[in-house]
């Protein structure tokens, strides 16, 4: 496809990969996302740089008729797949709460032109799923799994539910829903004791680890560069473990810088540091949230109406022009650390992870 009809952007990247939210909703409350819990509370007054408590939480769920519908998600990735885009993940909020998902999974599977289709989850209402989800077309899971502790668990999610998630992430190695990728978001004075093991349990069960840094994004606006574990110090600590040989990518797109260990197996280390290391000038990402705008970026400040030109009786072609317009105007990169960064209004679970 040239150029002339493709998603570009005025930085001269070219866009394939789309996130999907399919609700805000979320079973969990984690504390780098929904900090709801007295855990959550308890845990950023310990670490508050300011003197004041962690900003209030209030974010009432969108009402379902704003919600996009499978039949105008559908529409809008049939569109974008036109447009160059060959890779979707649905996400949320934790997209194994919008009723029958595996309906949408089927829908987008035959649509023409996408390469990939993964989803992450949670986990934990996987087990009830996972048929369905590989039989709908699904090739690729990601799970949530910041803690191998049943109590660190709990604090970080605000539910006891590890044991779900591990059996969720056998599961989902027996449908050979492979490579499957286990995300953990490291936070100092949280997690960061766990990182190693972590790494272990990956090597041991042949996962694709990513340590995730953690971002500005939680409802509460409680994140503090403190609590921020670089990509090089996690690099640091696991090289001290392990003798680890990088993996070479083909695209320059990708979130992760990867290794493999020496030591032999399929499972794999990636750091994600957007933070410390911006990833921007490669960036080919978009977003679709789960009321239906678009964002050009994690911590972008204005979101794009799609849902209004989806239900306003527009042609795909004028949409796909609308489109084309917002991918244009890409932001550049995010500002985390600058003078004038501003985190975003809605956070991880109401922008799609
Ligand atoms: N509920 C699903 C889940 O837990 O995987 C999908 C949505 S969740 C928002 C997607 C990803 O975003 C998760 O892997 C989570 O760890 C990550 N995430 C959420 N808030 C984050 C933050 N403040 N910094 C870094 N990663 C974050």
């Amino acid at each position: 496809m040239s150029d002339a009809g493709a998603l570009v952007d005025s930085h001269g990247r070219r866009l394939r990969d789309l996130r999907i939210s399919v609700t805000d909703r979320c079973n969990f409350r984690c504390l780098y996302c929904l900090p709801e819990t007295e855990a959550a509370q308890h845990f950023y007054r310990g670490h508050w740089a300011g003197a004041a408590d962690p900003a209030p939480i209030d974010h009432p769920w969108l009402p379902r008729a704003h919600l996009l519908t499978f039949e105008e998600i559908e529409r809008t990735v049939r569109i974008a797949a036109g447009l160059g885009i060959q890779k979707v993940r649905v996400t949320g909020g934790e997209p194994l709460l919008r009723r029958q998902v595996e309906q949408l999974v089927a829908r987008l599977a035959r649509i023409p032109g996408l390469e990939d289709l993964a989803l992450t989850t949670n986990g934990f209402l996987f087990r009830s799923k996972a048929q369905a989800l590989r039989d709908a077309g699904l090739k690729r899971v990601s799970f949530s799994l910041d803690s191998l502790d049943p109590e660190n668990f709990r604090k970080i999610t605000g539910r006891d539910g590890l044991a779900e998630v591990l059996a969720a992430i056998r599961l989902a190695q027996d449908l050979g829903l492979n490579p499957v990728k286990v995300n953990a978001v490291i936070i100092r004075g949280l997690n960061d004791h766990e990182l190693e093991a972590l790494a272990e349990f990956g090597h041991a069960h042949g996962l694709h680890l990513r340590f995730i840094e953690f971002m500005p994004l939680d409802s509460a606006r409680a994140w503090s560069r403190d609590l921020v574990v670089t990509g090089r110090e996690m690099l640091q600590r696991l090289e001290a473990r392990y003798a680890l040989q990088p993996v070479l990518s083909d695209s320059q797109a990708e979130t992760a810088r990867r290794w493999r260990f020496a030591r032999g197996g399929p499972g794999e280390i990636g750091l994600i540091a957007p933070v410390s290391e911006p990833f921007c000038g490669h960036c080919n990402r978009l977003r679709l949230t789960a009321d239906g705008h678009v964002r050009t970026c994690l911590f972008s400040v204005v979101e794009h109406d799609l849902r209004s030109h989806l239900r306003s009786g527009e042609t795909d072609a004028a949409v796909g022009a609308w489109l084309r317009g917002v991918a244009w105007n890409k932001e550049a990169r995010h500002r985390i650390g600058e003078p004038d960064f501003v985190a975003p209004s809605r956070s991880m679970s109401c922008i799609g992870g």
